[in-house]
């Protein structure tokens, strides 16, 4: 996208269309007005129109620009937070209700692309969460148990079942989560932009908001060429906020995260490398993933930003561990490449914030947006719609806090990952 193959790479190569989106030129009313077209906006936009309101959302580019259309798409349940940790952090009434709403997550998820028949590569074969080492063994183990016993349908699988499924033997073990599972993630981002006009939802691209103001009781939300007037505002923006909203995205440490792309595999290698095409992460500080797309290309990825001298020292670690975890590939050639922001909040959790009465908005998933951007787009809905009391929700509400060194941290992400990298760090 904005001219350039390495923002959403192979996923904007393979990608069904995003319906015909205006930009906004003409001041109009509406009853909510929803700034961002992610999956956390696309969700609340659908979920509304579907209920009757009048719904306008405002995207700065396009449908998918932020982390939607750039993520690896593994369809998470939960967070890295461990289960038990969550009323920990939360307290009881919000840590159960967000556990299992996130824990649920992937399930509506399935249920939105079967029921609107988004074409997304839906792969519902789970995720593979890969033990690195004894250590990582131990994390999933307790991972395991805290599922467990809370009737989640995840399993702890020994290395040589991980070796079967996955093609190597560099792992110790690994966490099934059937949960889970994999999807093209921009291409499920249009496809929520699809139902949500076919609902009604009216979806304006090219569209920034450059102020937010209110008058006569009413919210405004401004674009150069428009602007809406609404009874309330949901914020939308996450990560890539900018304009009058740029304080969500400075709530947040961003981790740069890249993806390659490989050619797609010859069958015989299908078979041996992730035959049940499930999405796999590793239990390492600095973790890669990797995942099938549905042509058979290996979509490989870690941290670091593909930019400057990060560009040929991620490529050739990634070259250096697909040969490593998969001899059977032999030199790979790439496809494609592109890479995104994580937006990481200090607990690892995500953040339910008010910008002002009836303003308000979901943020901070931690690289796990998938589910909870749907989830949580479609609670904002039910709130609006006096479904859900605030107290219900499933997230306390929380003041914007900026986090201290956030550029020097940010600095140190991108700079670590090249270090790491370079220096050879394990697949
Ligand atoms: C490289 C990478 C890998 C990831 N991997 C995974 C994964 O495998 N699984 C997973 O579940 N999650 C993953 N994530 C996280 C996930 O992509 C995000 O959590 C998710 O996209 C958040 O959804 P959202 O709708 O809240 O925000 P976004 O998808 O970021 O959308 C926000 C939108 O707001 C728009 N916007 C900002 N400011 C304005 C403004 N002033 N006016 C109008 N529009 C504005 C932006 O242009 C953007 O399109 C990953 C993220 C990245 C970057």
């Amino acid at each position: 996208m904005l001219n350039d193959t390495r923002s959403h790479g192979l996923w904007e190569k393979t990608a069904p269309p995003a319906p015909a989106t205006p930009a906004l030129d003409e001041n109009v009313s509406a009853d909510v007005v929803i700034v961002g077209g992610g999956y956390t906006g696309l969700s609340a936009a659908l979920h509304l129109a579907e209920a009757g309101v009048n719904v306008r959302l405002l995207e700065a580019t396009e449908i998918g620009f932020g982390g939607a259309g750039r993520n690896v798409g593994l369809i998470n349940a939960g967070m890295w937070v461990m289960p038990d940790d969550f009323p920990k952090h939360l307290g009881q009434h919000y840590g159960e209700r967000a556990l299992d709403l996130l824990g649920n997550g992937p399930y509506l998820v399935r249920e939105l692309i079967e029921k609107h028949g988004i074409a997304c590569e839906l792969e519902k074969n789970g995720t593979l969460h890969l033990a690195v080492g004894p250590e990582g063994v131990k994390e999933l183990e307790e991972r395991a148990r805290q599922w467990q016993k809370r009737g989640a349908p995840v399993t702890l699988l020994d290395a040589a079942e991980t070796e079967r499924r996955v093609g190597t033997r560099a792992y110790a073990g690994s966490l099934l989560d059937m949960r889970a599972g994999t999807l093209q993630p921009l291409a499920y981002a249009r496809g929520l932009a699809h139902a949500a006009v076919k609902a009604g939802a009216k979806l304006h691209t090219g569209s920034a908001v450059t102020e937010t103001t209110q008058a006569g009781g009413k919210k405004i939300v401004r674009t150069a060429a428009g602007e809406v007037k609404a009874d309330w505002i949901i914020v939308a923006t996450d990560a890539y906020s900018h304009g009058p909203l740029a304080q969500v995205r400075r709530e947040q440490v961003h981790l740069p995260y890249f993806n390659l792309a490989t050619t797609p595999l010859s069958d015989n290698l299908r078979r041996s490398i992730l035959a049940g095409r499930e999405g796999c992460w590793d239990t390492k500080e600095i973790l890669s993933s990797f995942r099938m797309d549905q042509a058979g290309r290996l979509v490989f990825g870690s941290v670091g930003a593909l930019r400057g001298t990060g560009l040929p020292v991620h490529k050739n670690w990634a070259r250096r561990s697909l040969k490593r975890l998969f001899p059977q590939l032999g030199d790979v050639e790439f496809e494609a490449e592109w890479y995104g922001k994580i937006g990481m909040t200090d607990d690892a959790l995500p953040r339910f914030h008010k910008f002002g009465q009836n303003v308000i908005g979901f943020s901070g998933y931690n690289g796990r947006g998938i589910s909870p951007g749907t989830t949580f787009g479609r609670v904002l809905a039910q709130h609006i719609l006096g479904q859900i009391a605030e107290v219900d929700l499933p997230l306390p509400l929380t003041e914007v806090k900026e986090p201290g060194f956030r550029p020097i941290k940010e600095a140190y992400y991108e700079a670590g990952a090249q270090i790491a990298h370079f220096a050879g760090e394990r697949f």
